[in-house]
C-alpha cells in the first residue's frame, strides 16, 4: 500500500511525520510523493490557530475529488486536529476514513489495515508516557539539521492554548534513547540537532533535569551543534545558562515566548510570570551570556486587551529588542478556558492593526540586532544553496542568524568563516573566507 503524507504546523509535527514514516515503512507500506499514486493520504495537522486550521480544511476539500476518481483511496487526519475535534470530524467531513491523534501513531498500520473493510477508524487517546522512545524517525530531514523530540505535551494550561488538550500532559523521554539517537544522527553525517519539546526546558526524567540532559548531549556529540526550543520563560535556570555558556557546541539562542507585555493580560492568559519577572529573566540571560540572541512569540488582541495593554507590549518590545519574533493575532480555540470563560471582545480590525504595528516594530528591532554583526567574522554552518541566487550559500551562525554568502568549493554541511558585509531586515549578507 502506498501512503502520501502532508505536514502542517510546527517542528514537532515535522518530527512526528518522520516517526509516522518510520512506523509505516517498517510495516511494509511504501512512501510516495505523488498524491495521485497514493492508496492512503494522511494529513498531519495543526490546530493551534484558526488560520492553519482553515488552510487544512480547504486542502481536504480539494483532496476529496481524488476519492471520486479512485474509489479505494483512503483519507486520514492525524495530529492535533484529530485530538481537537475527535469524531466530530467524521460528521463535518463525511469522506474521511481515519482520525488518529499524536500519541497513537504506533497503531497506524493496524488501523489502516482495518480500513479495507470500509470501516471508519478513530484513535485519539492520549498517553501519560512517551510512546515513541525506540523509534528512529525517517524520511523528511534535510541531511544537515535534524529535529529530535525530548519531551511532549504541556502541563501549563495557558488559557488560550489548545496544546494540553491536543497533545496531553508533559511526558519526557528516556535519556538513553535520546543519546542513542544523537549518536546515530552524528554517524549518518548530520551536523546539527534541534531538541524539541512544547516546553523543552521542563524536561524531567527521574532525577535528570533539562540542563543535565543538555550537558550530556553536548559531551556525547561534541562536533554537532545543539539547539533547543521552545523554552518556557520561568524554567530558565542559572544552571541551564551555565551549561549553554560552557559548551561551544550549544547555540547561544533562546526562544522565549513573551505573549504580552501587560501583566494583567499575562495573568488572564495564566502565564506563570509577570512582565517584571520576564525582564529579570532576560537580564539574567544577558549577564551570563552577553552575546546571545533571544526570540519570542507575541500575541495581539487577547480577550479584553486595551490600548493601554497594547502600549505595554510595545514598551517591553522596545526595552528588549528581540532578535526576531513570531507574531499572531488571537483566535479563540474551542475547548480552552478562554473560549469558555473569557470575552473575545477585541474587534478583528483592531487585532489586525495592533498586529501590524508590532510586526513593523519587530522588523526594526531585527534590523537593529542584525546590523550589529556587520564587520564581524562568524562561523557558519553551510545548510544549502540560496534559492534566490545559486551563486550564494545560506547557513546560520551560533546565534541562529540567517546568513547568505558567496559560494566557493566548500561542502554543504561544513563550518566556514564568513565576513559579514551588510544586512537586510531579516538576513545577513557576507563573503566566505578562504
Ligand atoms: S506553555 Fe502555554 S502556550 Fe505553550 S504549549 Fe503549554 S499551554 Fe500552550
Amino acid at each position: 500500500m502506498k501512503f502520501y503524507l502532508e505536514t502542517y504546523g510546527c517542528q514537532m509535527n515535522i518530527y512526528d511525520s518522520e516517526i509516522i514514516c518510520s512506523i509505516l515503512l517498517k510495516s511494509g507500506f511504501i512512501k510516495t510523493s505523488n498524491l495521485k499514486k497514493a492508496d492512503i493520504i494522511l494529513l498531519n495537522t495543526c490546530s493551534i490557530r484558526e488560520k492553519p486550521e482553515k488552510k487544512i480544511f480547504n486542502r481536504l476539500i480539494k483532496i476529496k475529488c481524488f476519492k471520486k476518481k479512485k474509489k479505494q483511496l483512503k483519507l486520514g487526519i492525524v495530529g492535533c486536529l484529530a485530538t481537537h475535534y475527535k469524531k466530530k470530524l467524521f460528521e463535518k467531513l463525511k469522506f474521511l476514513d481515519l482520525i488518529v491523534g499524536p500519541d497513537s501513531y504506533k497503531q497506524l498500520p493496524e488501523i489502516i489495515n482495518k480500513l479495507k473493510n470500509n470501516n471508519k477508524e478513530i484513535d485519539v487517546s492520549l498517553a501519560n508516557k512517551e510512546r515513541y522512545t525506540n523509534i528512529i524517525p525517517k524520511g523528511v530531514r534535510n541531511g544537515i539539521s535534524a529535529f529530535l523530540s525530548i519531551m511532549r505535551g504541556c502541563d501549563n494550561m495557558c488559557t488560550f492554548c489548545i496544546v494540553p488538550y491536543t497533545r496531553g500532559r508533559e511526558k519526557s523521554r528516556n535519556p538513553n534513547s535520546i543519546l542513542k539517537e544523537c549518536k546515530l544522527l552524528y554517524k549518518k553525517g548530520y551536523k546539527e540537532i534541534i531538541l524539541l519539546g512544547q516546553n523543552v526546558d521542563a524536561y524531567f526524567w527521574k532525577k535528570m533535569k533539562f540542563f543535565q540532559l543538555l550537558e550530556l548531549i553536548a559531551k556525547t556529540v561534541p562536533l554537532m551543534r545543539i539547539r533547543f526550543l521552545t523554552s518556557y520563560p520561568s524554567n530558565i535556570t542559572t544552571n541551564l545558562l551555565k551549561v549553554v555558556k560552557k559548551y561551544t557546541n550549544i547555540c547561544k539562542h533562546f526562544h522565549l515566548p513573551l505573549q504580552s507585555g501587560s501583566t494583567r493580560i499575562l495573568s488572564l492568559m495564566r502565564r506563570k510570570y509577570t512582565v517584571e519577572e520576564f525582564l529579570l529573566i532576560i537580564k539574567r540571560i544577558k549577564t551570563i551570556i552577553p552575546d546571545c540572541s533571544i526570540s519570542s512569540d507575541i500575541m495581539t488582541g487577547f480577550c479584553t486587551e486595551t490600548q493601554a495593554d497594547h502600549r505595554e507590549t510595545i514598551r517591553i518590545m522596545n526595552l528588549i529588542k528581540f532578535n526576531f519574533s513570531f507574531m499572531f493575532k488571537y483566535s479563540s480555540r474551542q475547548g480552552t478556558y478562554a473560549y469558555r470563560k473569557l470575552k473575545d471582545n477585541v474587534p478583528n480590525s483592531l487585532k489586525i492593526s495592533r498586529l501590524n504595528e508590532i510586526i513593523r516594530l519587530q522588523k526594526s528591532h531585527s534590523f537593529y540586532r542584525l546590523k550589529q554583526n556587520i564587520g564581524t567574522i562568524q562561523e557558519v554552518l553551510i545548510e544549502g544553496i540560496s534559492k534566490q541566487d545559486e551563486k550564494y550559500y545560506y547557513g546560520r551562525n551560533y546565534k541562529n542568524d540567517l546568513i547568505v554568502f558567496t559560494k566557493n568549493k566548500s561542502k554543504i554541511g561544513s563550518y566556514k568563516k564568513v565576513k559579514i558585509l551588510k544586512s537586510t531586515f531579516t538576513t545577513l549578507i557576507g563573503e566566505i573566507l578562504p
